[in-house]
Order: structure tokens, then sequence, then C-alpha cells
């Protein structure tokens, strides 16, 4: 996602991928609301939808209480279930449809830093670039290499995930959420299991238990540990078959220390590791390709500044540290200890409270993720998709971002000199009738669809200061 961004704001891009292969298991399942959003922004999210399910309500640590995405002046509120496989198919579709370069096969093992760009090392030989992103997992070399913390907490929780089918009847337990359809909490051993069928007949089982760790976290699982596990926590292996995936889990959570040394940066599993609980983790690295694709573009093209390229850590950062947080906290209340029983309830309680769904519904969905204020309230929010009414018939605000540019709205009627035009190589303008609450307002929205700026389109000194802010200096 982030080689696309790069490459729709002009910068030339290569991917340099360790595997010779895409993954053959997905990971995550889901997108959730504010991704659905951006993708849309960008024209990709009818490929996205062929084919896929749809999840109302969302999962908060299996509570069984579902969230009220509605609330948030949506038209996406759901998860969008996709499996991983297909989202990075059809983003490296889109990647080489735009001229990005995918060098698969190829591990970074180093890199040295100059004043003019990164040298890095792979297996094929080093490669010469004016930035360097690590976009390389949990792991990451680049993060390491780069001499980054990562600090955070040790595991408590230990789990067995695998896709499976099963001959047997499964366990049906109360209060486990939508995710979780059939599945057991076991109080006496301090597990619980979990089984959500996202193929027909193909379940993604998890097995979890607290404070034992495994006795070697790297040795790969095997079926026969997966059906010991199972009997030991659930009481019977449940006619488990066809094994396609197994892997170990645990909710170790860790944060970069920092975003950025230098020309390199950090995105996605390499900048944040938690729990995946309530499925965040993808989202996440793909809201901080879509905030720092634009601006590390604008430093390629040399109409970047220091102060935007290192806004991305100081927007970015919080809100990754809210979803360890929040994945911290779920990770007790999946905890079936007796003890945790109360604490449970309070949250269920809680969450049937309209504030406190749409809390947590903002923080899972992240359409609650806001960059800094202003004098205006939509300053910082995403710009909600309002139709337009312009001189060529009617538009959505959601139409105007496929090229990842600036986009001016102004109210009726159109000024004879676009207040702009010395950005008008970064900046769209388009006057329209409906922009927002506000007929009379105009809005300056960034590239990944943010509110820079909003107020009195008259206003030309407050306009151009922003404008040089977001997108550098006039042409
Ligand atoms: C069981 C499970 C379920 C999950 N479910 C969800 C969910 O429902 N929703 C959700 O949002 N998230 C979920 N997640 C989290 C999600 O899978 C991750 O957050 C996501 O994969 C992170 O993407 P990434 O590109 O940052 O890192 P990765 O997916 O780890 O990709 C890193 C890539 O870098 C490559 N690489 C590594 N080192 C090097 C190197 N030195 N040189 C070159 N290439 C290298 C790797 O081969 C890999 O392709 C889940 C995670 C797990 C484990």
């Amino acid at each position: 996602m982030l080689a696309c961004e790069l490459a729709l704001g002009g910068a030339r891009t290569v991917v340099v991928e360790r595997r010779t292969e895409p993954e053959k298991h997905s990971k995550a399942m889901g997108m959730q609301g504010r991704t659905v959003e951006l993708l849309e922004l960008r024209g990709l999210l009818d490929r996205f939808k062929e084919g896929a399910g749809v999840l109302q309500g969302g999962n908060f640590a299996s509570l069984g209480v579902p969230m009220r995405f509605e609330e948030f002046d949506t038209r996406h509120p759901y998860v969008l279930l996709v499996p991983q496989l297909r989202t990075e198919e059809l983003l490296a579709e889109r990647a080489r449809e735009l001229g990005v370069r995918i060098v698969r096969g190829a591990a970074v093992t180093g890199f040295a830093q100059d004043d003019d760009g990164v040298t890095v090392e792979t297996g094929t030989g080093p490669l010469r670039a004016r930035y360097l992103v690590g976009c390389d997992g949990g792991g990451s070399t680049v993060r390491k290499h780069a001499g980054i913390g990562f600090t955070g907490q040790d595991p408590h929780m230990y789990a067995l995930i695998g896709d499976m089918r099963f001959s047997g009847e499964l366990p049906r337990g109360e209060g486990l959420g939508p995710m979780r359809p059939v599945g057991l909490l076991n109080p006496e051993r301090r597990s619980w299991f979990g089984a959500f069928q996202h193929q027909p007949g193909v379940y993604r089982a998890t097995v979890a238990w607290f404070d034992e760790p495994f006795p070697d976290r790297n040795a790969p699982v095997t079926e026969e540990e997966m059906r010991a596990a199972l009997i030991e926590h659930t009481g019977g292996d449940h006619g488990m078959h066809d094994v396609t995936w197994l892997s170990r889990l645990t909710d170790v959570s860790r944060l970069a220390d920092s975003y950025r040394n230098g020309r390199v940066l950090l995105a996605g599993d390499a900048a944040h590791i938690h729990l995946p609980a309530g499925g965040q983790g993808l989202n996440l690295g793909f809201q901080d390709a879509v905030n720092l694709g634009w601006k590390l573009a604008a430093m390629v093209r040399g109409q970047g500044t220091e102060e935007l390229l290192d806004s991305y850590e100081s927007e970015r950062r919080p809100v990754a540290d809210g979803v360890v947080r929040n994945t911290r906290t779920q990770a007790v209340l999946i905890d079936p200890d007796p003890r945790y029983d109360a604490l449970r309830q309070t949250f269920r309680e809680l969450m049937a409270l309209p504030d406190t769904n749409r809390y947590i519904a903002g923080m899972l969905s992240g359409f609650d993720v806001t960059y800094g204020t202003g004098d205006h309230p939509l300053v910082g929010r995403r710009m909600p998709d309002a139709e337009l009414l312009t001189a060529d018939g009617p538009r959505r605000i959601s139409d105007c971002f496929a090229g990842a540019r600036g986009l001016l709205l102004l109210p009726e009627p159109a000024p004879a000199a676009p207040p702009l035009a010395a950005w008008a190589d970064r900046v769209d303008t388009l006057t329209a009738k409906g922009a927002g609450p506000e007929p009379a307002t105009a809005y300056l929205i960034r590239p990944d669809g943010y509110v820079a700026w909003a107020g009195d389109p008259a206003r030309h000194d407050e306009l151009h200061h922003a404008a040089a802010t977001w997108f550098g200096p006039a042409a």
C-alpha cells in the first residue's frame, strides 16, 4: 500500500521482499471501516468487495456486545471480510499497475545512510535510494539496524491457532462475540477455545491459555500438538481433520520508540505488534501507509518539509499506542479466570452505554482517528463523504482522491481566481454545493482524507498558510 501511495505521489519505488512466493495462509481476515473508506478514496473498493463478506457489529474482547458503527457518519459501518492473502494479492497487482518494481527473494540485511540517501544491502546486491521504509514485520531487520528500541510487555497469553475442519459438534459457550460464534471458556483450566468459520466448513480455530509459556516459541506447531491442546482444554478433538495451517500466537505487545531515524522510517508491524484481538493490526499498518505515502512522496519531489515528514510519527504513533492499550485490555478480558468475571460484566454494561460503545467502536474501526485540531471542529478529522452538486453534475467527496492529491472544496459561487492556483500541481480545486455541514465553508483536505483547514473561503492568508504547511511552498 505504501508503494502504491508513493507511486501516486510521483516517487519511484522498489519493494524488496524476502519471500520468493506469496504467503500461502492469511493471518488477518478483515478490513475495518476506516480502511474500507480509504480503499474507496483510492478507487480500490470494488476489487476488495468482490466476493467479500461483511461483519456487522465487530468484536471487542468477545464480550458479545455489538459495536454501533452506524453512529459515525459513514457509508461503511461494518468490517469487510477479506483474507490477508487476497489483500496482498490485490495491492501487489495495484502496485504493478502503478509501475512499482517488486523484487522477490531479496532479503535486506543492513543499510548505511548519509546526507543524500540510503544504501541498502540485500542478498542480491546493494540498492541506493533517497529513503528506506521498513515494512518488514514484527522482527524488522530495518528497525533493529536503525537502532530503534521496541518497548512493551512480554506475553501472558499463549495460543495455538490454525485452519481446519471438524467432523464432530463444536462446543458452544455463552458470551463469545460474533467472530467466535462457537467457543468455550474453561475457567478451571484458565483457557478458552474459539472457532470462526471463514469458508464453508473451514474454521479458524484458537486454543489459548495463560501464564504457561511454550517450551519453544519458534518450534513449528504439529497437528498432534494442536490435537492435544484441544483435548486438554475442550475435552475432545471434535474430529479435527484437513489441517491446512498452524501457528503460535501470544499477546506480546511492543511499540517502536521512534518511527524515524534520519532517512529510515518504519510502518506496520515493524513499528507495532500486539494481540490480534478485534482485528486491528493490518488496518493500523494500512493506515500508517496512507498517512506516510503522500508526505514521503512530497519529500522525494522536493516539496515536503522535515516537519511534514515528522508529522507521520506524531500522528501515527499515538494511534498505535491506543491500539496496543486496547488489545492489552482485551487480553485481560478474555482471560477466563473467575477473578475477572466482575470486570467482564462491568465492561459489558459499559459497552451498552452509547458513549462508551462509541469510544471503543471509534478506536477499533479507525473512524475516531484525529490528527490535531483547529478553529473548525472538522480540522484533524476525516472528511465525511458528502454528495456534492458541481457544475458538471453530482459527485461524491470519496470520488475525488484516486490520485492521492489534496483537495480544496469551495462553496458556490466559484471565485474569479482560484485561491490555490500556486499549488495546482498538488491540490485540486472543486466548487460545489453541499460540501459539508455549513454551506458557506471552504475545506482543504489532505490526500488521506483528513481536513487540514476549514473556514471562510475569503481568508486567503489562512488558506495559503495551511497549503504551505501541508503541501509545501507555492510553486
Ligand atoms: C493469527 C493472526 C490473525 C490476525 N488477524 C488480524 C485481523 O483480523 N485484522 C487485522 O487488521 N490484523 C490481523 N492480524 C495482524 C496482521 O496480520 C498484521 O498486522 C499484518 O500482517 C502486518 O503487516 P506488515 O506488512 O506490517 O507485516 P508482515 O505481514 O509481517 O509482512 C512483512 C513482510 O516483510 C518481509 N520481510 C521480513 N524481513 C525482511 C527482510 N529482512 N528483507 C525483505 N523482506 C523482509 C516478510 O517476508 C513479509 O512479507 C493478525 C495476525 C495474526 C498473527
